[in-house]
């Protein structure tokens, strides 16, 4: 039996184009690899689910959403029209690295930030990862046209070596200035089971406590978001998977629309028909 968990469930639409990064935490390189990729596929099934009312949160994800920016248009304009017949707005957000655009492309992208309304960008910027071939300008003319930008960070390997932690308050010191808020994100490789998500003896959340307030956390089972600062600095654990089993019952978080139009009950691969996952929640 299926049933929705977190109050803001998530569709999640990875775009059928890939970026161009190569980061060695990366867990959706592999599908860009395997899957047909197809922008109607994932239009097709878009359209069959949109109206679920429990879908609150609609994010779109790579990929690189900013790597092909008509089709990205195209997406945008669909969900536009699927929220204007359904007479209701679910909360729109854009992960991406934000690419070096064209003037071309950068003019569209703009002339769209002002047409359709999303309500934030999580930006990312790995501590580590080479984003020379990224655009931190572009970052400030999206927050001139009034966008909502969280930069994100994976940390994939945490020694707590003096360096390490040098690196961590640069790139805070840096980034709090320049973005609304800032998201590090525990690498999903080493997510564990929830038990040990519940408990705060993290390495790098004590060693954000040394240095920031802590607020508290999200309460999220998903997330176990930490916040620190006002909210403005999180820290972000994650789950191995974001499908809950209790008892018989599958608790959903996050529905996902692979890059080759597929629908998954979580980002694990446990495939559903869009008409079944409708019949299962509204
Ligand atoms: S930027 Fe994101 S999608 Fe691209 S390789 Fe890195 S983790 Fe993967």
């Amino acid at each position: 039996m299926l049933k929705v968990g977190r109050s803001n469930l998530a569709l999640t639409i990875f775009v059928p184009w890939d970026c161009k990064n190569k980061c060695t935490f990366c867990t959706v390189k592999k599908d860009y690899k395997t899957f047909k990729l197809s922008l109607s596929e994932v239009i097709s099934t878009l359209e069959q689910v949109f109206d679920i009312d429990s879908f609150k949160d609609v994010v779109i994800t790579g990929g690189e959403p900013l790597g092909d920016i008509d089709k990205l248009i195209e997406l945008l304009d669909c969900i536009d029209s699927l929220q204007k017949k359904a007479h209701r707005k679910k909360n729109l957000y854009i992960n991406t690295t934000i690419p070096k655009l064209s003037e071309e492309d950068e003019k569209k992208f703009i002339e769209a930030l002002l047409r359709y309304h999303i309500d934030g960008f999580n930006v990312s910027r790995h501590i580590g990862v080479d984003f020379t071939t990224c655009d931190n300008d572009l970052m400030y003319d999206m927050k001139k046209a009034g966008c909502r930008l969280r930069v994100n960070s994976v940390i994939s390997k945490w020694d707590g070596t003096e360096d390490e932690k040098k690196a961590v308050k640069d790139f805070i010191a840096f980034w709090r200035f320049h973005c609304d808020d800032i998201s590090f994100r525990w690498d999903y490789r080493k997510a564990k089971d929830m038990n040990t998500l519940k408990s705060l003896d993290n390495p790098f959340v004590q060693f954000l406590n040394t240095f920031l307030e802590y607020e508290g956390s999200s309460g999220c089972l998903v997330c176990n978001d930490d916040y620190f600062e006002n909210a403005r600095i999180h820290f972000h654990r994650g789950c191995s998977s974001t499908l809950i089993k209790f008892g018989d019952i599958d608790i959903l978080n996050d529905v996902v629309i692979s890059p080759d139009g597929s629908l998954h009950l979580d980002w694990e691969g446990h495939e559903i028909e869009p008409g079944k996952l409708k019949e299962a929640i509204r």
